[in-house]
């Protein structure tokens, strides 16, 4: 479903991202892991295009992302065309950023509504039952002052998947968490996971990635060190930076 090639990003004259490859399956759940300012979130952002990448390529269910190719040669879409292939494609940052005048339910049906032209009464329809799977039905109606900050990330998640995303990317959606309610949120991922949603998610929750993750990809100095199952990469990492991170949580 997804296919990055020689990846390459600057900023400046910062090389952030150095030439990552990932290939992602459909149904996949990879989990990146790697140390602050290894480039993951970047990454990320540029398979949504909300950074546009210097060099290589990302394809998203078969759609080069940020380009066409037309008569043989590559040209830049639109800004209208890179909107279009953003549906496919699902995002839930560390931050919830719910819109704090709507509530629940109309957070989730604004981009369906408001951006796609869906009729609101099937958005709504869509919306209860988004709310149905997060058990969160009977705060539809409420705004996001009165949700705990646990009940607010499921609403973004909910809200991401209004538009029914082939992949859904999570950028360390339970850091901004009190410990106590990252649990909820892990169990709503899992539960998407299990669902046989494609995933990519940044984390540094060890435990999930064990536990939901098909595949575990580190990151460091923006390349992939290493990848493999969660019990490989985990327990029995080949690569001395991993297991240089990795002993930070045991
Ligand atoms: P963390 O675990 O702290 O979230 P990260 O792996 O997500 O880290 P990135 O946020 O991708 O790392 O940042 C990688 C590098 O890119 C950092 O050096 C950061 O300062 C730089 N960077 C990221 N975004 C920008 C930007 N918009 N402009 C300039 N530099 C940026
Ligand atoms: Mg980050």
């Amino acid at each position: 479903l997804v296919r990055a090639r020689n990846v390459h990003k600057s900023f400046g004259s910062n090389e952030v991202l150095k030439g990552i490859d990932l290939d992602v399956m459909p149904g996949e759940v990879v989990v990146i892991l790697g140390p602050s300012g290894s480039g993951k979130s970047t990454f990320l952002r540029c398979i949504n295009h909300l950074e546009a990448i210097d060099r290589g390529s990302i394809v998203v269910a078969d759609e080069q992302i940020g380009y066409e190719l037309r008569n043989g040669r590559l040209h830049k879409l639109s800004d209208r065309a890179i909107a279009v292939q953003r549906r496919k494609i699902g995002m839930v940052f560390q931050q919830f950023n719910l819109y704090p005048h709507m509530t629940a339910l109309e957070n989730i049906i604004e981009a369906p509504v408001g951006v796609h032209k869906q009729n609101r009464r099937e958005a709504q329809a869509y919306a209860m039952e988004l709310l149905s799977r997060i058990g969160l039905t009977e705060k539809a109606h409420a705004y996001p002052r009165q949700l705990s900050g646990g009940q607010q990330q499921r609403v973004a998640i909910a809200r991401a998947l209004a538009i029914k995303p082939k992949l859904m990317l999570f950028d360390e959606p339970t850091s901004a968490l009190d410990p106590e309610l990252v649990g909820e949120v892990l169990a709503t991922m899992r539960d998407l996971a299990d669902q046989g949603l494609t995933m990519i998610v940044v984390t540094h929750e060890i435990g999930f990635a064990r536990e939901a993750a098909d595949r575990v990809v580190f990151m460091d100095g923006g390349v992939v060190v290493e990848q493999g199952r969660p019990e490989v990469v985990l327990s029995n990492p080949s690569h001395p930076r991993t297991r240089l991170f990795l002993s930070r949580f045991i």
